[in-house]
């Protein structure tokens, strides 16, 4: 297997396990509402638009979590997947594209490791991608 074949599926890989366990949560904006208690520790799915986002329709979709906290760190864990998901496949294909390398990077420098593009200047926004995936799904380092 190639250097950018590797760097590709480690980047889909992540992309997938962001997307995989949670399809329909994807296509429905997450939201927190109140419960009855009157605290904002449920969580509303709806694929449809509020005028207030505290309200709830007919097509929504609620899961009481029972403490605001956690419902928080949820609705902003679902808002962050996709955005991720599709940041890591957009940059998987671009690596397949451009013959890009992992290698080692100094001690000086940002990163422990770089992606190079096929003249060996750095690729930034694909190191960064590539730290994001190790970050989700793990994978092995250059
Ligand atoms: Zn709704």
């Amino acid at each position: 297997m190639t250097n950018d074949t590797i760097l590709s599926n480690t980047l889909h890989s992540a992309a997938a396990a962001l997307r995989a366990p949670m399809t329909y949560r994807f296509t429905a904006r997450a939201r927190l509402v109140r419960s009855d208690s009157g605290e904002a520790d449920t969580l509303a799915f709806c694929r449809g638009s509020h005028l207030h986002p505290e309200a709830t329709c007919y097509d929504c979709s609620t899961i009481a979590i029972g403490d605001p906290f956690l419902a928080r760190l949820l609705v902003d864990l679902l808002a962050a997947c996709e955005p991720l998901a599709a940041l890591l496949a957009e940059h998987a294909d671009g690596a397949a594209v451009c013959g890009a390398t992992e290698v080692r990077l100094g001690p000086d420098a940002a990163y422990d490791t770089g992606v190079l593009d096929h003249r060996g200047e750095l690729l930034a926004e694909f190191t960064r991608a590539l730290a994001v995936a190790r970050a989700i799904g793990g994978g092995r380092r250059a």
